[in-house]
């Protein structure tokens, strides 16, 4: 045993320069390499990529990646190749690929050179890859943003679903599913759809401890927005707004005020959407005005707040996009806006969904006017809400909310009184 982890720090070293392993790195990949089934949960930034990066290079044979997005998988790739001197230790296969450059993909699969394949799920089911991969030596397989598989989760792909059938016809191999996302219902559908339910499982907490959470009603919000961005100036920042129209508007009203701001949404022109992202990321514009499209993927470590013009749908999106704010461990406050009324529209929206997505949907807004309404510690909701208990008076970060760093007044209840008398 000690022979082994002192040889996993030499590959960690080797491969990647870095000294020592994040977390529960180590454990995670000598289970995987001793056959184990997988599963890791673990806040973006956690270090997840490693955990199956660093095994599939030092076993033999391909490991298959799944993951999501094409942009995700590229950056990947070239990463895990610039860390070898050879060429195809890391490949993507889709469609996008001419016959030449899937062959080359194909061979340096069969003759071992390659160590890790990049598969969008939709790819994976093609009956030729299946058939090839059933006659190649497979490792392992990994599951990258496993909660794309769950409808209780913030980016569900049908495609995803019908991956645990794919692997069983593909090898016997140990699967390792990965995901930032949480919540017990979305853990608990992870693992029945992949058949994991014996799966070890890793869990870190997702506490974001630099992270200040302050809820305001939706008042004045395009003057609350300016006032507290120009008191920021030259820090970078996302302000999520749910409509595209919103998103033009309210960029526009940023830049009249002086603000250098961008629009962000999948409507845009795709020359357009890459260059407003890469002025973010280069600092060229501090601010950028985007829906939900913006943000998966995107590593900017210095953004200093995260604003929700309106309110997300779920409380874990609300999780995922704030906590886009101080991933260097630096100052993220995280400002959202709410108003009842907006839930309204959202609820008549869901009026029109089939059952259950309608469902789904009516309980993830519950959670969100919940924690919208709350005077506890917002963390305190957020990672009870994960299955975590925390401390909010001795917790890490426990001061680092409206409601805690300045309770609410005992407000006056014949207002509420007057509501429930009115109905
Ligand atoms: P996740 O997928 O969990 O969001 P990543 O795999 O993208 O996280 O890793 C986040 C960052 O942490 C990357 O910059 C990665 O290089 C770094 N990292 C991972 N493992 C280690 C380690 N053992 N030591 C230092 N940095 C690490
Ligand atoms: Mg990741």
């Amino acid at each position: 045993m000690s022979a082994k982890k002192a040889n996993l720090s030499g590959e960690l070293k080797k491969y990647f320069g870095f000294s020592t392993f994040k977390g529960q790195q180590e454990e995670i990949i000598e289970n995987l390499l001793n056959g184990k089934d997988i599963f890791v949960l673990m806040p973006t930034g956690g270090g997840k990529s490693l955990c199956y990066q660093l095994p599939a290079l030092i076993s033999e044979g391909t490991a298959i990646v799944v993951s999501p997005l094409i942009a995700l998988m590229k950056n990947q790739v070239d990463a895990v190749n610039g860390l070898s001197s050879e060429s195809g230790v890391a490949h993507v296969l889709n469609s996008s690929l001419n016959k030449t450059q899937t062959k080359q993909v194909f061979d340096d699969i069969t003759s071992g050179r390659t160590k890790l394949l990049y598969v969008a799920p939709e790819s994976l089911i093609k009956e030729d890859y299946v058939d090839f991969f059933k006659d190649v030596k497979i490792s392992f397989v990994a599951i990258d943003e496993a909660h794309c598989i769950s409808e209780w989760g913030h980016d569900f792909r049908p495609e995803y679903r019908n991956l645990k059938s794919i692997i069983d016809k593909i090898a016997d191999v140990p699967v390792i599913a990965l995901t930032a996302t949480a919540t017990p219902k979305v853990q608990d559908d992870i693992q029945k759809t992949l058949g994991m339910t014996n799966a070890l499982v890793f869990k870190e907490s997702f506490n974001r401890a630099n992270l200040y959470y302050e809820v305001r009603p939706k008042v004045n919000v395009d003057r609350e927005i300016v006032k507290f961005i120009n008191e920021r100036k030259g820090k970078s920042g996302i302000v999520y707004c749910l409509s595209r129209r919103k998103v033009e508007e309210f960029a526009q009203l940023l830049q009249v005020n002086g603000i250098n701001a961008l629009p962000y949404h999948a409507g845009l022109d795709q020359k357009v959407r890459v260059a407003n992202q890469d002025k973010f990321l280069m600092e060229d514009a501090d601010v950028i005005v985007a829906t939900i499209a913006f943000g998966m993927g995107i590593d900017k470590p210095d953004v200093r707040f995260v604003i929700h013009y309106d309110f997300p749908k779920s409380l874990e999106s609300y999780y995922q996009e704030t906590g886009r704010a101080g991933r260097d461990g630096g100052e993220g406050y995280c400002l959202s806006f709410y108003d009842p009324k907006d839930i309204e529209k959202l609820e008549k929206f869901l009026a029109q969904k089939p059952v259950s997505e309608r469902e789904i949907g009516l309980q993830l807004l519950n959670e969100v006017v919940g924690y919208a309404e709350t005077s506890m510690s917002r963390r305190q909701y957020i990672l009870y809400y994960f299955g975590e208990i925390f401390d909010p008076i001795t917790g890490e970060g426990a001061k680092m909310c409206d409601n805690a760093s300045n309770p609410p007044k005992l407000k006056d209840a014949t207002e509420d009184l007057k509501k429930v008398l009115e109905l």
